[in-house]
């Protein structure tokens, strides 16, 4: 039956099974749509496929007026309408993308009071009339999907969406709704702050995905590392991700010669060519997509078995993203990473050519949580979720280095000799310079400042550069050391350090699993 009244009165069960067609809740959306349909804002912290929507879209059928959602995707946004109106709600959208006659159609089916839903570009939103059109009527509730996009800490900031902060006081008494799947702590007080939405009562579901196994190796022939991965996956469907273009052109053709159903996808290729790879990709139950980040975006497929990273993600979150598309089903998936410095410092190099300084100082601290989790000792799934503000009890069971738990050596003296490094070059150098102290190398910068001449110049031979960043790294994730975000990174001794350095203290810590290719140690003197 189509144009549902507005249910109002009806339980809200009623309305989930005859509009949605589902039969239950998932957890925390009955509460959240209660809260909304009761008229208080909210602010939602739910992953990727966990079920938004419902939150906004459920509450507008049961207050009366039009719910405006507010999203960035042009293509979600149909897909939406589209299953809205197969329901028989009455949904529209208001994009760049319209024609002039169906623009002003659906405007005057606004006004007419017959929308419960007008999905709004937020470009078109701040537009002075639009908002003014709006506050004559009637509105059940204004959602912002994707609210990450108002923040320049979030991994995907829109301009456009920083206008929004002014919509929370010329809607009073309209309920706000803020949706995103990704928020780090910083990100999220961001988000609230622009948006006005301090008073927000703030829902949030786990962002674990148990079934995801995480693993990481050390980059070092990536081409056989990932053909021994995909060896044994065959049957299954899954996304390669890599960093450019001409990467994923590469990858996909050198795995398509070994005989993998390989296909490319990045935004560089005709529209046709992208949709039918996408289209074959949701419908088969095996084969590879190598694509760049492009790919992925709203693909709802519940059986991807994996998801590789042939090169390294930006950001955490990025990556939290990116491996969630694997697994949806529930069943077991994996998730691996190549890692390489030689990627980081790549992108290290890339941030410091362009932005300003607070947008080259966040990107940069994205950098190094990303490196810090691939370096990491200690379970994937505790840094991963800690990163995303979210404490794990106990280890996770489930990711490489749970399975596999590193070696442990006595690490007291090398902590030492990195420590009194760190406190000789005066706390004003970075992790690569102070290795360098360490190893005894003889650049024209160690010579600039005369650090060949310090005490513990060239005291800590015995390990690769390799080694020594990995010791460097856990003695940052121990709390020995910091880096100073605020200024290059510089190292730090924290007060931890002290008793460590009088020798009050031993350390434990992982043997280092890296190692650098024979002939590649510094040079010696
Ligand atoms: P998100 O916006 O959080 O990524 P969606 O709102 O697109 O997620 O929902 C993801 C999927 O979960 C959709 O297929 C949706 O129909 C389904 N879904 C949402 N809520 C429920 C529910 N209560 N029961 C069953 N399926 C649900
Ligand atoms: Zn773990």
């Amino acid at each position: 039956p189509a144009n549902p009244p507005d249910d109002t009165a009806r339980p809200l069960e009623h309305t989930l099974q005859q509009v949605f067609g589902l039969q239950t809740f998932r957890p925390h959306q009955k509460d959240i749509i209660e809260h909304v349909i009761g008229g208080g804002d909210a602010f939602v912290l739910m992953p990727t496929g966990g079920g938004k929507s419902l939150c906004y879209q459920l509450p507008a059928l049961h207050r009366s007026g039009t719910g405006i959602v507010i999203s960035p995707l042009i293509s979600l946004m149909k897909d939406q309408v589209d299953a809205l109106t197969a329901n028989g709600v009455r949904a529209a959208m208001y994009n760049s993308n319209l024609d002039a006659a169906t623009a002003r159609s659906v405007l005057a089916q606004l006004r007419a009071g017959e929308l419960d839903l007008l999905y709004v570009a937020p470009e078109r939103v701040m537009r002075q009339n639009f908002v003014a059109t709006l506050q004559q009527l009637e509105i059940a509730l204004v959602a912002i999907d994707e609210a990450h996009c108002v923040s320049q800490w979030g991994h995907d900031f829109r301009p456009e969406y920083a206008a929004l902060g002014a919509l929370r006081e010329a809607f009073p008494g309209v309920p706000f709704i803020a949706l995103t799947a990704t928020a780090d702590p910083h990100t999220r007080e961001d988000i609230v702050g622009v948006l006005g939405l301090e008073g927000a009562r703030r829902f949030a579901t786990s962002f674990d995905r148990p079934n995801i196994r995480y693993t990481v190796l050390e980059k070092n022939q990536p081409r056989r590392q990932l053909m021994r991965f995909l060896e044994s996956r065959r049957e299954e469907s899954g996304i390669v991700y890599a960093l450019s273009r001409k990467r994923v052109e590469e990858v996909a053709a050198f795995l398509a010669a070994e005989g993998f159903a390989a296909a490319a996808y990045h935004a560089g290729l005709p529209a046709a060519e992208r949709s039918a790879v996408q289209e074959r990709f949701l419908r088969d139950d095996r084969g590879i997509v190598v694509a760049t980040v492009a790919f992925g975006m709203g693909i709802d497929k519940p059986n991807v078995r994996f998801v590789v990273h042939y090169d390294l993600p930006r950001h955490l979150e990025a990556y939290y993203q990116e491996t969630g598309r694997a697994g949806r089903d529930g069943l077991p998936a994996e998730a691996l990473l190549l890692f390489g410095t030689q990627d980081v410092a790549a992108a290290r190099a890339q941030i410091e050519q362009g932005g300003s300084e607070t947008q080259r100082r966040i990107e940069s601290h994205k950098l190094s949580a990303m490196a810090g989790f691939a370096e990491s000792l200690t379970c994937r799934r505790r840094v991963l979720l800690g990163y995303l503000g979210e404490n794990l009890e106990t280890d996770c069971g489930n990711c490489d280095v749970c399975l596999v738990p590193p070696e442990r050596f006595d690490a007291t003296d090398a902590a030492r000799k990195v420590l009194s490094c760190v406190y000789r070059v005066r706390q004003n150098f970075g992790l690569r310079h102070v290795i360098d102290v360490l190893r005894g190398s003889d650049s024209e910068r160690i010579h600039k400042f005369g650090h060949h001449r310090l005490s513990t110049w060239g005291i800590g031979r015995e390990y690769s550069t390799a080694e020594w960043t990995s010791i460097v790294r856990q003695l940052i994730h121990r709390g020995y050391l910091v880096q100073d975000i605020t200024r290059y990174s510089v190292l730090r001794l924290t007060p931890l350090a002290r008793a460590l350095l009088r020798g009050e203290e031993t350390l434990e810590l992982a043997r280092p699993r890296v190692r650098e290719a024979a002939g590649s140690a510094g040079r010696k003197p």
